[in-house]
């Protein structure tokens, strides 16, 4: 088998500063931002009302390796690794990626539309794109997720609900049913609801 995949360290991320608002045009002060240029505008007025729960990892199973970071920006050598052969061009992103370890990555603005969800239906609205924030958890598909990554998770949707209405959090599996599996049967949504309700006085969460 390969050897895991090269190097390397992520792209390094714009200088985060500490002068700025929790929110700044969709931007998070704690999260290390690292644009994409994979992204595009809401549709006027789109009630951004969802968050999407994703895993990922690249290949999968191997973490850490700053891959991630790389495929959100387009500069993951698709050579590197068997696996990037069947992804090979792919254009994608994720507004937050949360690694292992609970760091923080922000690759577009909530404000503006991430490309994380592809065809997909949710409370009765297609195209989950237009009004959903995607947060990408570095993880194996229906593997376990490490504390950490609950303890940012948990942070990042009680910041969220104060900057957005949102009414609906939901795993890919559940707004591409069939097609999706992530994150999984090994994401505990109960320990995210439980977090949610200790800082947010119940915020029901529907999956
Ligand atoms: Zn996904």
């Amino acid at each position: 088998m390969m050897q895991a995949t090269q190097p390397m360290n992520p792209p390094e991320p714009l200088n985060p500063t500490s002068s700025q608002p929790l929110w700044h045009k969709g931007w998070y002060r704690y999260a290390r931002a690292l644009a994409s240029p994979n992204f595009g505008p809401r549709p006027l007025q789109a009630p951004i009302d969802l968050i999407v729960i994703h895993s990922i990892s690249l290949p999968p199973g191997e973490f850490g390796n700053g891959n991630v970071q790389r495929l959100f920006c387009n500069q993951l050598d698709w050579d590197a690794h068997p696996y990037f052969q069947g992804i090979r061009g792919l254009q994608v992103s994720s507004h937050f990626f949360i690694t292992r370890g609970g760091s923080l990555w922000q690759f577009v603005s909530a404000d503006e539309r991430a490309w994380h969800a592809g065809p997909s239906s949710y409370r009765g609205r297609s195209n989950c794109n237009d009004d959903s924030i995607g947060i990408e958890l570095e993880g194996l598909e229906g593997g376990l997720f490490e504390a950490p990554q609950y303890e940012t998770l948990a942070g990042l949707c009680a910041a969220l609900l104060q900057a957005y209405p949102i009414a609906h959090i939901a795993g890919h599996e559940h707004i591409a049913p069939g097609r999706k599996h992530d994150p999984g049967a090994g994401f505990d949504w109960r320990q995210l609801q439980s977090s949610l309700a200790a800082t947010d006085q119940g915020f029901p969460l529907k999956i």
